[in-house]
């Protein structure tokens, strides 16, 4: 962008603490003499209120389609029934795919890992997974989510995360995945991330698994550069990694998409401190850096940056949750500290670094499709919902299919095989998965003959709540088995 021209950006103070966080932002960058003109916009608890179920105004959509970028304060999410989470709204809707959390060391906060070095960014991908919201009851005991997985937004993320290592120098990146349990989801991130991996030479990938993860970034946190995961993971992990360099009132994060940059803080609207002038606005302000720098200002950001850390450094007066037993600061004095030390802020060097904006993924229309997979039906689970014992279903459901053209190869329940009988004390509850393949193994079954079986086991007095077709893809089986099954 044109370093002289103003920017327009939307600017949506939040909840809880949001505005007075945002207001002493905006002081800051005010002061610090950035070219940008906001456009105020509501979303959150008070759209909310006002009875629209997304949480974010339409005023709030049209500057963000206009703008494409804006800096946002934590929105509150509706607990339970009710209104989406507002911030999962704007991130469908503008596509925002790539969710980056740098975490770097502050020298004047002390943590116990004060002095190893931590510099990582968590790359996180931001729609799909257990995020994606696709949930069912099965039964009034039983609730499921779908977990969602797919090559083309596993793709984007993970050119995302090997182009930024790539443009800031980073060796490798950790691609922390749970494939050795969930083989077809976590199983893909892992595959198409290594397919990603080779367009880039000068970045290792070493894969970890996310607990191993966890692990490692509580025993040896420096080892990391880039961690890129799956978007569940990615809640959790960056969390963690934020409470590494001291907590959330210090991390940042931006939400990117092909055309849209959303900056705002990792932390929530913290109701418990809301309007008491309790809380640090550096995670928002470090944001607001990262948004400068998307923006361009590369000097207007070195001369934030260097205020924050100048001022920390001094470390008179520190907002509470970093304090560490020295005196507290409110809010809005901290932002006039930081004010205040912009004036003592050197010209940065004249070498300094234009930021190359990390080069997004272009948006592909089309609706992605492998060609060329060989794929054979090799036939469907039924989840039936059933009160009595696995012994009872499985006597009625061989019956049942006996003048179909499938057998039942077995029945499990919560994921682990109860049918034909184990052994195993396994706890059921009343949903059973109820695996159907074909009864002469010469036959290919095919999507029609499926109704027939449909048919006998509604005739058996026996209702389905949900089928999956069983497939395999190149002669692999693209469906999970059993614990216990063969
Ligand atoms: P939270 O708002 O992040 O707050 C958790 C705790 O962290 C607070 O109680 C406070 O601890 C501390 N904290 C967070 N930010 C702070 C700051 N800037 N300065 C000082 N202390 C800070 O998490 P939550 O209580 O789980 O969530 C509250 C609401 O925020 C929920 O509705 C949630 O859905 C929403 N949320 C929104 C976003 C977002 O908009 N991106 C993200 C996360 C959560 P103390 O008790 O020590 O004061």
């Amino acid at each position: 962008m044109n370093q002289k021209q103003e920017h327009t950006v939307t600017l949506m103070p939040g909840d809880g603490i949001g505005p007075e966080i945002m207001d002493a932002v905006a002081r800051v960058l005010e002061a610090a003499g950035a070219r940008i003109r906001w456009e105020r916009v509501d979303a959150g608890a008070k759209v909310f209120a006002a009875g629209d179920a997304s949480g974010v105004s339409r005023e709030a959509m049209d500057s963000l389609a206009r703008t494409r970028v804006a800096l946002k304060g934590p929105l509150e999410t509706p607990v339970g029934h009710g209104g989406k989470s507002a911030n999962v709204t704007l991130r469908k809707y503008f596509e925002t795919f790539a969710n980056l959390r740098p975490v770097k060391e502050f020298p004047s906060i002390q943590t116990p890992f004060s002095g190893r070095g931590i510099d990582m960014v968590v790359v996180r991908e931001n729609i799909e997974d257990l995020y994606a919201g696709i949930e069912h009851m099965q039964t009034p005991d039983v609730a499921q989510c779908l977990k969602l997985i797919t090559r083309k937004g596993t793709e984007k993320i993970a050119r995302t995360a090997f182009a930024l290592a790539a443009n800031e120098g980073r060796a490798s990146v950790h691609v922390a995945t749970k494939a050795n349990i969930m083989k077809q989801t976590e199983g893909m991130f892992k595959r198409v991330s290594e397919s990603v991996a080779e367009d880039f030479p000068g970045v290792e990938m070493k894969h970890i698994l996310i607990d191993n993860c966890a692990h490692q970034l509580v025993i040896r946190p420096e080892q990391f550069e880039v961690i890129l995961t799956t978007n569940m993971n990615g809640d959790i992990i960056s969390d963690l990694t934020s409470g590494l360099v001291g907590g959330l009132g210090i991390a940042p994060s931006a939400n990117l998409g092909h055309e849209c940059a959303i900056f705002e803080a990792v932390h929530g609207s913290a109701p418990d401190i809301a309007g008491q002038d309790k809380a640090n606005p550096l995670a928002l302000m470090l944001s607001s850096v990262m948004l400068l720098r998307h923006l361009g200002e590369a000097e207007c950001a070195y001369r934030v940056e260097q205020a924050i850390h100048q001022t920390l450094a001094r470390a008179e007066a520190l907002p509470g949750d970093i304090a560490r037993g020295r005196p507290v600061v409110g809010t809005r004095a901290f932002a006039d500290a930081i004010i205040a030390q912009l004036a003592q802020v050197e010209p940065p060097p004249a070498d300094l670094p234009i930021p190359q904006a990390v080069e997004m993924p272009a948006r592909r229309e089309e609706v992605a499709v492998l060609r060329g997979v060989k794929r054979e039906l090799a036939g469907v689970d039924a989840f039936i919902e059933f009160d009595g014992s696995a012994e009872a279903l499985g006597g009625k459901l061989e019956e049942a299919a006996a003048n179909t053209a499938f057998q039942l190869k077995m029945i499990s329940n919560r994921g682990t095989l109860v049918y034909p009988p184990t052994g195993a004390s396994t706890d059921c509850v009343n949903c059973w998965r109820c695996r159907f393949v074909p009864r002469n193994s010469e036959s290919a079954p095919c999507s029609a003959c499926f109704t027939g079986l449909l048919e006998a086991i509604a005739a058996a007095g026996l209702d389905w709540v949900h089928l999956e077709k069983l497939q395999r893809f190149d002669g692999e089986d693209a469906f999970s088995k059993a614990q216990g099954e063969a």
